[in-house]
């Protein structure tokens, strides 16, 4: 069965599919559908943007749409950058420029007042509109200084503290294992498991 996931964002794509790797889907994305509608990411939940992701895209495509809408929320600033992740430092944004603000606004906060945790909202979406919405969430601090190079976003920054090494000194292997993307995949695995059992008994 083909699932279309409503991204043109690659990275997340390719952890996506290294996640899904043997779930047996063939999975596409907006790549593959290059006049699907424009989504305006507006909503102010990163579930509500997911949703919208997942129904505009399934409804182009008739086919099983996932929308993914993810970020980062830091305590300390009262869940900054939340669905503002990828945008947080303005026009000419980049990710090393939202790690930049991100420190900047932390500061010389100790590291016990650096708590935060990335959300991955999952919408999952037919051509008759939603099928299942779910969350997953990863906790960390942010240090002090960027690290290594793997992941994408704000991996740089973020700590497991298990390991008080980031994401991106991690690498894939450990992040897609532990991640809110991870977390929030398995779970929308079993809505998908569900919904090709739904369609084969008709
Ligand atoms: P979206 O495309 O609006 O969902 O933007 C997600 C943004 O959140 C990305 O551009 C990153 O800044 C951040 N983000 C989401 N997931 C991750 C992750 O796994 N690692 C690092 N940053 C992430």
């Amino acid at each position: 069965m083909e699932l279309v996931v409503a991204t043109k964002n690659k990275k997340k794509l390719k952890e996506i599919r290294d996640i899904w790797k043997n779930l047996g889907l063939e999975v596409s994305s907006l790549a593959d559908y290059p006049r699907a509608p424009r989504i305006i990411e507006n909503g102010k939940t990163f579930k509500e943007n997911a949703v919208k992701k997942a129904v505009k895209t399934a409804r182009f495509t008739g086919k099983l749409t996932l929308g993914e809408d993810s970020g980062l929320c830091v305590e300390a600033l009262k869940g900054r950058p939340g669905v503002y992740s990828s945008r947080f430092s303005g026009r000419n944004k980049s990710d090393p420029q939202n790690n930049l603000k991100v420190l900047r606004l932390l500061g010389d906060l100790p590291p016990a007042k650096r708590k935060a945790y990335y959300i991955c909202a999952v919408a999952l979406a037919d051509q008759d509109g939603v099928v299942g919405v779910v969350e997953g969430r990863c906790d960390g601090r942010i240090g002090f200084q960027p690290k290594g190079t793997s992941g994408f976003g704000y991996d740089p920054l973020f700590i497991i503290p298990e390991y008080n090494k980031t994401f991106a000194q991690l690498g894939e292997r450990i992040k897609h294992k532990m991640s809110h993307r991870f977390h929030a995949l398995e779970k929308a695995k079993k809505i998908i498991e569900k919904y090709i059992e739904g369609k084969k008994s008709g």
